[in-house]
């Protein structure tokens, strides 16, 4: 697993997906940026979404709020008071960790090796096995699930009340040692603010203390009225955005899944008081769905219901996916209440309520939101993706198998040899197809060589112009997952790659 997230890491960077931030000046910590081909991918992920959230439903639009908003808002948010991390350091290694992360990690142990059970009686029972029951029955298995329920209790309350102290009791109760050293000599565990301050104005004495946003949902709130009475939206509607968000995350280990500038896919769903359930379920479930169209395995999703609730919300999911580091949360979903738009009323002195024709009353609509992060996406999707195989000739090859809808490049086109008029019939066959699609023209190496590394960039086709092209008009398109070729009009071209990559 380790060595799977190495090679992400370096397979980003070497095919141009991902590179450090500033790296000439070796780097920023947990910043980073997306290159030639991981800047295609990423839109088409933001696209996908767009399109399932925005197109998709009549009764949700978009918006692009600006990063920088008015410090209220963030006091109204409860960001200024408790958007907070518990850290703590270890004494001699002097590293930084988050504390409920040490926690849930010990967590996440003790969850492995329920699952080792779990899967040790599979085996055994083949066919017969009953998971629930084996679950629920099952000595060990019932043993691990209830420590882990007890001490994220203990963690969450902990955190909750404000006595710290008792999170940094648990850590030591629980012997969990500093992850990189060993060592379990930590101080007491501290709040942190995650937001970034900066200033507007030119002059010291005038300037305006802000903050980059730390979520996008709070332009969203502060726009609702605008966009329901220039929309003549009528509820329930939803207001979908995508954008970036800044958070000064402490710990910062795990490439792009942490992050602290990163970009958001949000979308808020107005709903009446008292349907937010309704709603809340059927976002969990259609965002469920949306994770499951892109085929990267069901196994690798799964749902983690939260017991205990941040201060807005009356019921929250996570989705979480299996990253090659174990799962982890990749979008939430929380019904957020009239926490929002009452908080911002209060701290405006503005009304922000709807009128609901049908009831004929005005109210505070109650709000669902589903929060997905691009970057993790990203992750998700290319982790997922990459492949080392065995072919039947013993050989191996790196095949980067994305969606065929997210790949940066649909199609490269390569002439078999670099004469004979065929690099020029390769062209033609580019500027025909770029106008639909993004191609690539590739003509170095031998073709073998070609195919390997167009795999390894994940493009779905490789179209082969050869010497019987010149003579009756056909091209090999070699597919890569199989990679099955078959021989094509060039006038079938555009059909045959709409059908694989159209969203
Ligand atoms: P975590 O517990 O992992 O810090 P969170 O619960 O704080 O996440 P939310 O505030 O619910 O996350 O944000 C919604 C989504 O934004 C997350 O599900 C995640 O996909 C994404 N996200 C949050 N923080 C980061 C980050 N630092 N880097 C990249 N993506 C992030």
């Amino acid at each position: 697993q380790e060595d799977l997230f190495k090679n992400v890491i370096s397979h980003a960077k070497e095919y141009g997906f991902i590179f450090p931030s500033s790296e000439v000046y070796d780097g920023l910590s947990a910043v980073y940026d997306y290159g030639q081909n991981g800047v295609e991918l990423k839109k088409n992920i933001r696209e996908y979404w767009w399109k399932a959230m925005v197109q998709m439903h009549e009764n949700i639009v978009g918006l692009d709020a600006a990063i920088l908003m008015h410090p209220t808002t963030w006091k109204a948010s409860g960001h200024v008071d408790a958007f907070n991390d518990p850290l703590i350091d270890n004494k001699d290694s002097k590293k930084r960790y988050r504390a409920d992360v040490l926690i849930e990690d010990y967590c996440e142990k003790l969850n492995q090796k329920a699952q080792k059970e779990i899967d040790k009686a599979k085996e055994r029972f083949g066919d017969a096995f009953d998971e629930a029951q084996f679950v629920a029955t099952n000595a060990r298995v019932v043993e691990y699930k209830a420590r882990q329920k007890e001490i994220l209790g203990r963690m969450a309350s902990g955190l909750e009340s404000g006595n710290l102290e008792d999170v940094k009791a648990l850590i030591e109760e629980l012997g969990i040692a500093d992850p990189e050293t060993g060592s379990k000599n930590w101080t007491e565990v501290r709040q942190f603010n995650l937001m970034f301050g900066t200033k507007l104005g030119a002059s010291a004495e005038n300037a305006m203390d802000l903050y980059l946003r730390p979520e996008t949902a709070q332009g969203i709130f502060v726009n609702f009225l605008n966009v329901q009475k220039s929309g003549r939206m009528k509820v329930p509607f939803g207001i979908a955005q995508t954008g970036k968000a800044f958070r000064n995350e402490i710990v910062a280990r795990q490439f792009i899944f942490r992050m602290r500038e990163f970009e958001q896919m949000e979308m808020q769903f107005f709903v009446r008081p008292g349907e937010e359930m309704k709603y809340y379920e059927y976002w969990k479930d259609t965002r469920l769905k949306w994770h499951l169209s892109l085929g990267l395995g069901k196994e690798n999703y799964r749902f983690h219901d939260h017991e205990k609730l941040a201060h807005y919300a009356n019921a929250a999911a996570d989705i979480e996916f299996n990253f090659p580091f174990g799962f982890k949360e990749l979008e939430g979903i929380h019904s957020r209440t009239d926490f929002d738009l009452k908080a911002h009323e209060q701290h405006s002195g503005r009304k922000l309520q709807y009128f609901d024709p049908e009831l004929n009353e005005n109210y505070v609509p109650y709000v669902v939101e589903t929060s997905v992060g691009l970057d993790r996406m990203f992750l998700a999707i290319f982790s997922k993706s990459l492949k080392e195989e065995t072919l039947e000739d013993g050989s191996t090859r790196t095949v980067l198998a994305l969606p065929a809808v997210l790949a940066p490049t649909k199609a490269a086109v390569l002439p078999l040899v670099k004469k004979d008029g065929l690099p020029d019939l390769a062209q033609k066959i580019v500027d025909d197809l770029k106008w639909d699609f993004n191609v690539a023209y590739d003509e170095k190496d031998a073709v073998g060589r070609r195919y390997r590394r167009q795999d390894a960039l994940g493009t779905p086709f490789c179209i082969t112009v050869d010497h019987q092209t010149l003579e009756d008009n056909t091209v090999t398109i070699r597919h890569r997952d199989s990679m099955k070729q078959d021989r094509v009009d060039i006038a079938q071209l555009r059909t045959l790659i709409n059908d694989e990559v159209s969203m």
